[in-house]
């Protein structure tokens, strides 16, 4: 079995930025599945304004098809905060042996060191980073130190170990953002295109985003 990927955010909404990274990184690091994890309560920021059965809707409908792509909605089920260690840990659970891979931005990856018990993640998953527009890799500081121990380029290495490597892996850059498609969506434009046409339909029918004040 190869590894599994996760692949977690507010999901508020998702889009093809999300969509594509992921696609390319089930490809290149030929994983089993890729898991997309909607969180419920994120600790490291603002609320989301869809509310967690619509975000868990909008991800079902986007990988809907998908081969290998599926929705795992424990973060949700679990309430109170979504920490991440909390998830791989009952993941691990699971699978005592497949190497799991947490998949994040260069924006979030950026922001590690502040996560709930960070060290754990890395003994619990690898971590693969997708490069995002306007983000460069951390080359000092403790990032930049964890990268130098921890960075590999072979895909070889998330296959052989469970848990441990850095892999930063560059995708094709989409810069679309779940906040800039809100504003969009409340200024009364369409969302066209920067999602799968079902996402787009759940947001227009529920008007979810329509009348909100966003932060
Ligand atoms: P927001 O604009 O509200 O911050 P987001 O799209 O960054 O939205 P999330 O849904 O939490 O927020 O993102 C989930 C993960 O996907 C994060 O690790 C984030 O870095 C990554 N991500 C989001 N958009 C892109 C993109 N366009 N390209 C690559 N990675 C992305």
């Amino acid at each position: 079995m190869g590894p599994i990927g996760i692949f977690g955010g507010t999901f508020d909404p998702i889009h093809y930025g999300h969509l594509r990274t992921a696609f390319e990184l089930q490809q290149a690091l030929r994983l089993s599945e890729m898991r997309f994890m909607p969180c419920g309560d994120p600790p490291h920021r603002h609320q989301p304004l869809a509310d967690a059965a619509q975000r868990l809707a909008m991800v079902r409908a986007a990988v809907e098809g998908q081969e290998g792509f599926l929705v795992d909605d424990r973060e949700l089920r679990r309430g109170g905060p979504s920490y991440t260690v909390d998830t791989l840990a009952a993941l691990r659970e699971e699978w005592t042996e497949a190497p799991l891979c947490l998949v994040i931005g260069m924006d979030a990856f950026l922001g590690l060191p502040r996560w709930h018990r960070w060290l754990e993640i890395l003994r619990l998953a690898h971590v693969v980073v997708a490069h995002r527009p306007g983000w460069r890799a951390p080359d000092m500081g403790t990032l930049g130190e964890l990268l130098a121990e921890r960075g590999t380029s072979r895909v070889r290495d998330l296959h052989t170990t469970r848990a441990g490597a850095i892999f930063v892996h560059a995708v094709t850059q989409l810069e679309i953002s779940s906040t800039e498609v809100r504003a969009l969506i409340r200024a009364g434009r369409d969302p066209r295109f920067l999602m799968p046409d079902p996402v787009r339909r759940i947001i227009l029918d529920s008007g979810c985003y329509a009348a909100t004040e966003d932060h």
